[in-house]
This record gives structure tokens, sequence and C-alpha cells, in this order.
């Protein structure tokens, strides 16, 4: 439990990170090298706490809470007893070792230390103290009293409890925080950024565009600056070395000539009073007045920016749904990079990127792996219903949503409050499901998955209190009955199982085709631990699937396993991370249904029959079908 912070440097980041802390009712030391820097500080903080107050946004008062905070111009003082120092000195690497090591060598072993670095690996500056496991980057935004994200960035060494106990601290001062769970440099937000500023000053270096076009464009899709407004907003000599400064690290970027011919000559942007655009004077910013214009793509634009995306993605830097949060809180977009990606059409993102290799005559905006694959399984975005979200129709009832976007359907077990517990009425509709979707020519597959944390946590044992043995005898042939028709669906039926699937839950999922499970997945068949053995077919599926003594073990200690513990007994067929559980469910449905229908329905009915005459049967039968298919692959051989 994070009580006590100190704050080193109180320049424009510390200070106002030591006033969020505050606000919080953290205690917190803010150090800097001289009292009149301090002095500053906190009339900055006063002001603005103030403001606040006035506008009814905090509820204590501005003297309650600067009370909370103490000055100290020396870091051994400031840092004696602290739970957490954050480090918000200027960016020079030298500097923040030295302090590192001072921050180390006066504070308690157990004391975290956070560095609000933007572009200084964080594992160097672990490796300054005897702690590297409890050293972490802290990235805030500026200004930090308003902009709600926070990059709680992983070390080499930073231990997982450390990790999890900042993002609890993160959440605690009302920040957002968003897991970078490889210390990259320029991390999500910045990276992300920088492709855009950068592409947009190549495109008007090479006379492609002017500047009040590309910012027309940007503005139009909704950004709240375009390309160089922001860049003069930043400061161009700060732009230029930031992404210089990811370049050295290994990031594959060419910086932008004309931001260094522009740092040559001053200017700088809202600070020198010129940048791209004229400011009234330096320091005072007035948002340029910009003509609206069409010329400019906003794809060949922003498809460099999803393109980093996607690499983030990929790299499990970090997850699709926090890559587009730190877009929206980190760079005020009206939506995550990825939604634009699909609305523009993941075909328009490659076609750009390609483009934008031949303008440069570099493979710098080569399109990600991801977005290749997109393309092949025609994850095109919104015009196909599929890219990196998925677009589907609802239909809604008591207790499963079915969502409908041909060739796909997913039926979601939905008593999300519930865990998703199988009561009778979800028995009834599953099973109406499945009679509609058969007999509906335009789905092809359908996948299995549950509402919110779970798939589902089994059956609703509530209803078990009123019923008679014979009652349950019944119960049990009935669930056993709905199982039956998902294994004899004509159509293949996938679990995307993403998170309990217990008892009953794992009786559904047993009956499907194909399993696939989410890394935090749990399974079990805990029903001896209620007195009673499963009574949806496990007894008879488990042991096919993981041979008998195996699912003997696991229904009789009631314990659940993980999803990597299933995937080495066979029970599911891939274990797959949980922000990409149902991109990859519905991929292997589009893989599928690329197939020729009947051969997929032969599959299923010979594989479920164990019954070798009924293959060659259906062997000869597809056979008539097969012909032309075959002709063309011997064709295409020769
Ligand atoms: P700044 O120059 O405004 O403030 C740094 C402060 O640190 C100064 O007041 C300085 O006197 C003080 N300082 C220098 N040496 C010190 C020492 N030995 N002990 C204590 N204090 C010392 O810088 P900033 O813009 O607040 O940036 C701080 C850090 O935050 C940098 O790592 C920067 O990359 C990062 N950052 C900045 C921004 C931004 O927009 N300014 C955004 C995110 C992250």
């Amino acid at each position: 439990m994070v009580k006590k912070v100190t704050v080193v440097g109180a320049g424009t980041m510390g200070h106002g990170i030591a006033e969020v802390l505050a606000i919080n009712g953290i205690k917190t030391n803010l150090v800097d090298v001289k009292e009149d820097i301090l002095k500053g500080a906190m009339e900055k903080i006063g002001w603005s706490l103030r403001k606040l107050y006035e506008k009814g946004k905090i509820g204590r008062s501005p003297d309650e809470i600067m009370a909370l905070i103490s000055t100290f111009t020396s870091i051994k003082e400031a840092v004696r007893d602290v739970d957490l120092v954050i480090e918000a000195v200027p960016e020079i690497f030298e500097l923040k070792k030295q302090v590192f090591r001072e921050i180390d060598a006066n504070s308690r072993p157990d004391t975290i230390i956070a560095t609000n670095t933007s572009s200084i690996p964080i594992s160097e500056l672990a490796s300054c103290t005897n702690r590297p496991d409890k050293v972490l980057g802290l990235h805030f935004f500026n200004p930090p009293v308003v902009m709600q994200l926070v990059e709680v960035v992983r070390g080499k060494d930073t231990s997982d409890e450390i990790v999890k106990q900042m993002i609890e601290f993160v959440r605690g001062i009302g920040k957002r925080p968003v897991l970078v769970r490889k210390d990259i440099p320029g991390f999500i937000v910045n990276r992300i950024m920088i492709r855009l500023l950068n592409t947009a000053c190549i495109l008007v270096k090479r006379g492609i565009y002017s500047i009040e076009e590309v910012d027309s464009a940007l503005r139009k899709i909704g950004l709240p600056m375009g390309a160089f407004e922001l860049s003069d907003y930043i400061g161009i000599d700060v732009l230029y070395f930031i992404i210089d400064s990811v370049r050295s690290r290994g990031m594959a970027i060419e910086p932008c000539q004309v931001f260094k011919e522009m740092m040559d000559k001053g200017k700088l942007g809202v600070k020198s009073g010129e940048g791209f655009y004229k400011y009234p004077s330096p320091g005072t910013y007035k948002k340029p007045d910009i003509t609206a214009l069409d010329r400019a793509d906003p794809a060949l634009l922003i498809s460099p920016a999803v393109n980093e995306a996607s690499y983030l993605l990929r790299e499990g830097i970090s997850s699709l749904q926090e890559i587009n949060e730190a877009t929206i809180l980190g760079l005020g977009y009206p939506k995550g990079i990825f939604q634009y990606a699909d609305e523009m059409g993941i075909d328009t993102i490659v076609n750009s990127l390609k483009k934008l290799n031949e303008i440069t005559g570099s493979t710098e905006f080569s399109p990600d792996p991801i977005l290749l694959r997109m393309l092949e399984l025609g994850r095109t975005g919104t015009k196909s219903g599929f890219g990196f979200h998925e677009y589907f129709q609802e239909n809604q009832m008591e207790t499963i949503k079915i969502l409908y976007r041909p060739p796909v359907a997913v039926i979601q077990l939905n008593r999300p409050e519930k865990l998703n517990s199988i009561s009778r009425k979800m028995l009834d509709e599953i099973k109406k499901a499945l009679i509609d979707l058969s007999s509906d020519e335009n789905i092809r597959a359908v996948v299995m998955t549950g509402a919110g944390r779970a798939f589902s946590s089994g059956a609703d044992i509530s209803e078990f209190l009123q019923m008679s043995p014979e009652e349950m005898i019944k119960y049990s042939e009935y669930f056993k009955a709905v199982v039956e028709s998902i294994e004899k669906s004509p159509k293949p039926i996938i679990a995307a199982i993403n998170g309990y699937c217990l008892g009953g839950g794992l009786e559904i999922a047993l009956g499907c085709d194909i399993r696939i499970a989410a890394e935090s997945a749990k399974l079990g068949q805990p029903e001896v631990n209620i007195g009673l053995i499963p009574g949806g077919g496990a007894t008879k599926r488990l042991p096919m699937l993981v041979g008998r003594s195996r699912a003997k073990l696991m229904i009789m200690t009631g314990e659940y396993i993980s999803a990597q513990q299933a995937e080495r007994m066979g029970l599911v067929d891939m274990v797959i991370r949980d922000d990409l559980l149902m991109m990859e469910a519905v991929n292997l449905c589009l893989k599928i249904t690329s197939k020729p229908g009947k051969a997929i329905w032969a599959s299923k009915v010979a594989i479920n029959s164990g019954n070798s005459e009924l293959e060659s049967a259906l062997f000869g039968i597809l056979s008539a079908d097969a012909k032309d298919k075959i002709k063309a692959f011997l064709e295409k051989k020769k």
C-alpha cells in the first residue's frame, strides 16, 4: 500500500505529479535543487488547485491539499521513509543515473522507484540500484492533472508483484494505467504519435501535400490537432529529440529533415513564436486558422500509426484494448487507432503503406504481418464485418445473445453477473439457437463463448434444491441432449473459453468441435465438491480427450486446471492471449468456412462417428463435387 511518495524534480512534470498525488490524499515530498524552484512549483500547484476548487472539481480546500506536500532540496532527506519515489528530473542519462544511485542509497530497501522518463531504458536505470525488481516506468502525460493516461512500463527485471501494485496505485490516484509489457523505446503513445507526425512531414517535404492540406485532413477525421499543429505544440526540438532517440535505440524510423532544418533556424513552434505556423508571441498558443481543404488522403497519413500499433499488438507489448485506450487518452483521438483502421479498411491501410514505401524508396513502411494476415483472411474492417474488432448484429435473448456476421455466428452465454451459470432457460435458448443456426444458410461456423469473466461457471445449482431424484435424472438427460445437439450440429462449433469454464460449462465446451482458451482461463469439473458427479456428458467425453485416469483425476479431485495444463493434456487445442481470443476464434472460423462446406460437414460426421465404413462412404460421395477442384489443382502443378 502506497501511503507516502517522493517526487524528484519539481519542473513541468514533477510539480504536476505532486499535485495529483496530494489531491488524492497522498503525503508527498517534492525535491528540487533550489528553494526558488520549489517555491515557484508550489505557487503553480496552489494556482491550479484554486482553479480546480472554483470549478468544483476537488472536494477539499487547496490549503488542505497543499499541506500534504513538503519540499526538500536534498534527495537524501526526502526519500528516507517513503513507499514510492517518482523521478522526474531532466531527460539526461547521466543525471538520471546519478539521481537513481542517490535514491537507492538513501531509501528503504522496499521502496519502489519509478521514472517518468520518455526515452531512457528503464532497465539501465534499474541496474544503477540494488533493487532492479522494484524499478519501473510511470510515464505521466503533460499536464499530469488533466491527462488521464499513465503508461506503466515494465523493465527487464521488474517483478510481477510490483507491476500489479503500481497498476493499482495508478488507478487509486484516479488515472488510467496502460501496461507496457516490454521496455520498448517510446512506449506506446509516443511511438504511434511520431509515426504520424514524421510521415506528415515527409509528405510535405516531398511536395505531395501542403501543411494545411495535411492538418485539414486530420482535423476532418476528428483528431484534436493536425500533425503540424501538434508538432508546434510539442516543440520541434523536443519532437526531433524523441524521434532521434527512439531511432538510436532501434526503432526503424528516419527523422524528417525538415524538423532539423527548423530547429537550426530556431523555429521551435509555439515556444519560439513560430514553427510550421506563426503564433502571437513566444509561448502564446493560438489555434491556427486552417482553411478546410480536401486534398490529402487521411489513410496515407494515419497508416504508419496503424502499422506501429499492429507491431505493438503482435509483439505483445500491449493489448488491443489498451492500445486503443492509449490513443484515446494519450493523444485525444475520438476513437482508438484500431477503430480508425477498421473504418478506413485494412486493405486501404496496406495499400497506403505500400505507396509510402514507393514514395520514399524505403522499407520503413512495410505492412506488419498482422495486417497482411488480416487481408488474407478477408478481415478488411467494418466493410466485411471483421477487422481488429468484430462488428456483429445482435439478437438478444433472455440468457444468451446471438451475434451474426455471416459466415460466422457467435452464441454468447450471457448472464455475466452469475458467471453465465446455466439455467434451464439457458439450455432451452441454446437448443433453439442451434436449431435456428443449423438451418441458416448464411451461417457456416459458430463460436460459443461467455460474456464477461467466465465462459460458464456451470449449472445453476440453485435450481437443484427443488428437484426430486427423478427430476434430476430428467434434467441430466436434457442437459446431455443439448450438448449432443452442439456435437451433432451440421456446422463446426468452436468453444472460445474466455475465463472460468467449470462443471456444466466445461461439458458444453466438450460438445464443441474445437476448444480454444484464453491464457487466463480455468477449467474443471468440481461437482464432487457438492457431492455430485458431472451430469452433462463429461464422464463420456472427458476420457475421450484426456484419457480415463486424467478424467478421473479431474472429476475426483474437483480441482481447476489452467489453460496451459488443459492444452498439454489435449483438453483444449490452443491457448491464445486474452485480448486476441475472439479474433483468433473468428479467424479459425473464417479459415474453415473458406473450405468446401460439404467436406467440413463430412469431416465432422466421420470423426464424431468413428465409423470407418462411413468415412469411405462420405469420401466417395464427396468425390463428385471434388472433381473440378482436383482438376484445377493438377493444372496448377503442371
Ligand atoms: P523540467 O526541466 O521541466 O523539470 C525537471 C526538474 O528537475 C527541474 O526543475 C530541475 O531543476 C530538477 N532537477 C534537476 N536535477 C535535479 C536533481 N539532481 N535533483 C532534483 N531535481 C533536479 O523537465 P520535465 O519536462 O518536467 O521532464 C521531467 C521528466 O519527465 C523527463 O524525463 C521527461 O522526459 C519526462 N516527461 C516530460 C513530459 C513533458 O511533456 N514535459 C511528458 C512526459 C514525460
